[in-house]
């Protein structure tokens, strides 16, 4: 008796489930029934690449983002054929290479490769779950899932892509970065607090200025590290030579060293950080789980300010912000931030200092960025049956490289995979487009081995029966 066609079930359609999605349709070489799980209409998109500031752009320039593994130039030649009018000018195609595209504008591209291949596999059935997982059960060697709003489904594989699941409010009580406001209270407003100062704090700012607000902005962050700009020109990563050492004071020195180096030599600091990227992951599991706790707790602002850069018009308007006086960096932290009236109350404690001190803002927005949300329901299920484990910072899933789970007692789960920001604490810096992209292809190749290892399996049980 024949299986029936292997089913891959994707929970989560933003940039992590689009790719996973696609690395599958092009590894996979035998028939398959492909599930993707999104309650949203943004398929493809996502949080990062959607509809909420149609005007951010990308923090990456063009010809370095790519949902497809292998086709580093994807993104680039799609933009050039929808800007280019029919010319096909060289020199459009040289300058998108190096600029920041909006954010949008990406989501359109992942969307529609992720539809291209779907088509481009007539022999594979595409169903579109739209409806929260609310349970994953692992029954024998496949796996059911159970929707709030749809019919359970059985799969043999499960990719899960939901990196911070569904988080509904922030956790110090401010506004999360993409609340929609009346735009009366953006106008309205004269004092602004942005608790965070990283990347989303940038959005948060530009997007609010945009919108009308020209009151003063108060930043307030524990570290005080405002994101650094790109180098002016596209620069090629840099090799550093960085020791693999296990003690992370050994690593900064050496990175440190090498930036101050390439400046010597007129090259960007930049062109180092690019060329650490490729081997972080490595350099990451690594360290003892200690040394990763110190780096958390001490390096991560300033390797982030760094590392997550900002396009230089936009770190210029940052700059100017704080240079008018428009805006002021308040070292501290927020520990409650509460409804006053039409405002905000925050309580904060300066850096240094045991008393807290009350902040009054019009609006406040929590920049703080998102963690996993360990405790949804769907976690919890796999959790709760060993099927998958928390890593041991607590940022996301156990995983291996390609993201299968490691399950109660660190064996691998077979079939079940956790894929993009969820496996953070693993695999750092798992969540910029070509980390993603390049595990979501590792994970593909390791289905399709099992999907023909399955196969193998059933042509010698039936020719044995
Ligand atoms: C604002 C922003 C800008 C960024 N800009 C860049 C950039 O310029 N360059 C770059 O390299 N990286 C960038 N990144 C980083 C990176 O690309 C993102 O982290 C990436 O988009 C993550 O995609 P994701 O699909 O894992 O997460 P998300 O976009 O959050 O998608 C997760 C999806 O899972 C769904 N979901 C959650 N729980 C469930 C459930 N239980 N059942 C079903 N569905 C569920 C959600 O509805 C959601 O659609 C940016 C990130 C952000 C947030």
């Amino acid at each position: 008796m024949r299986k029936a066609p292997l089913t891959v079930c994707v929970v989560g359609g933003g940039f992590t489930g689009a790719a996973a999605a696609i690395a599958c349709l092009s590894r996979l070489d035998r028939p398959f029934r492909l599930v993707v799980v999104e309650p949203s209409a943004s398929l493809g998109r996502g949080v990062a690449y959607g509809a909420h500031h149609p005007l951010h752009l990308l923090n990456v320039r063009t010809r370095d983002l790519s949902v497809r593994a292998g086709q580093p130039g994807d993104f680039l030649n799609w933009a050039f054929r929808q800007l280019d009018q029919g010319e096909n000018h060289a020199g459009l195609h040289d300058g998108l290479a190096h600029t920041f595209l909006p954010r949008q504008l990406f989501g359109e591209y992942v969307r529609e490769r992720f539809f291209e291949a779907v088509e481009g596999r007539g022999d594979v059935e595409l169903k579109i779950v739209n409806a929260v997982a609310t349970s994953c059960v692992k029954e024998g060697d496949r796996f059911t899932l159970h929707f709030d709003r749809a019919e359970p489904a059985q799969a043999d594989v499960v990719l899960l892509a939901t990196a911070y699941g569904l988080q509904a409010s922030t956790p110090t009580g401010a506004l999360a970065p993409f609340d929609a406001l009346p735009p009366e209270r953006i106008n309205g407003a004269k004092t602004m607090a942005l608790i965070g100062s990283g990347l989303t704090m940038v959005d948060v700012l530009q997007s609010t200025r945009r919108d009308g607000f020209q009151g003063k902005v108060t930043v307030i962050s524990k570290h005080g590290q405002l994101p650094r700009p790109h180098a002016s020109k596209g620069v090629v990563p840099r090799e550093s030579g960085l020791s693999r050492s296990k003690r992370l004071s050994s690593l900064t020195t050496a990175v440190a060293i090498a930036c101050a180096a390439a400046e010597a030599h007129r090259t960007p600091w930049q062109a180092v950080i690019n060329s650490v990227r490729s081997s972080l992951q490595d350099i990451w599991q690594g360290l003892p789980v200690e040394e990763q706790a110190r780096f958390l707790r001490h390096v991560r602002p300033l390797w982030d300010a760094h590392r997550h850069r900002l396009p230089l018009e936009v770190h210029g308007r940052l700059q100017s912000e704080f240079n008018e006086g428009r805006a002021v960096l308040l070292r501290g932290q927020v520990t409650k931030a509460e409804h006053d009236g039409e405002g905000f109350r925050l309580t904060v404690r300066r850096r240094g200092s045991k008393e807290t001190e009350a902040l009054a803002a019009d609006l406040a927005f929590d920049c703080t960025g998102h963690r996993p949300d360990l405790a949804s329901p769907l976690i919890e299920s796999l959790v709760s049956q060993g099927a998958a484990s928390v890593d041991a910072h607590r940022l996301g899933l156990a995983v291996q490289p390609d993201g299968q789970a490691s399950g109660r007692g660190g064996a691998p789960t077979p079939g079940l995979f956790a894929l993009g920001p969820l496996c953070q604490g693993s695999l750092w810096e798992i969540t910029g487009v070509p980390e993603i992209v390049h595990q979501c292809d590792a994970a593909a190749q390791s289905i399709s081995a099992l999907a023909r290892a399955g196969m193998r399996e059933v042509e010698l049980t039936s020719s044995a029966s």
